[in-house]
């Protein structure tokens, strides 16, 4: 019931008054009550899918920021894997370039006969100990 019909049952129920239509009364006051039960339900049913609504959304949000939290973890988790890995093949790549050079003072030179090699850095027979310690089939002591 919107405010118009609502004044023009006010209306009629003055003019009614004012002309000894009492009669008329109890009609008129009926369907004003029964207008403003109508509305009333109308609230409480807005007002409870509006709680409903309210209480969707609370628990979507809730589980948004939950979801949100995870992902910023996971991203830290990850941030910190990076940073390891990128430590650790530095290590390997410095670890390979001690290696490199161990070999490079370490090389083949020929002696006397072209069959006959010597290591160039301990004059031992080629491979020496250590060119043998590298390839793992001498253990060093
Ligand atoms: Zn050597």
């Amino acid at each position: 019931m919107n405010a118009d019909e609502r004044k023009a049952l006010r209306d009629a129920a003055d003019a009614a008054k004012g002309n000894g239509y009492v009669t008329l009364l109890p009609g008129i006051l009926v369907r004003l009550l029964d207008a403003l039960d109508a509305e009333t339900a109308r609230a409480d049913r807005m007002e409870r899918t509006h709680a409903r609504d309210v209480h969707a959304y609370m628990v979507e949000k809730a589980r948004a920021d939950a979801a949100e939290r995870t992902v910023d973890g996971l991203r830290s988790e990850l941030a910190i894997q990076d940073v390891t890995l990128a430590v650790v093949i530095a290590e390997k790549d410095e670890a390979r370039a001690a290696l490199d050079r161990v070999r490079a003072l370490h090389v083949k030179r020929e002696y006397g006969h072209a069959e006959q090699t010597v290591c160039d850095r301990c004059d031992e027979p080629y491979p020496c100990a250590t060119v043998r310690a590298l390839d793992g089939s001498e253990v060093a002591r």
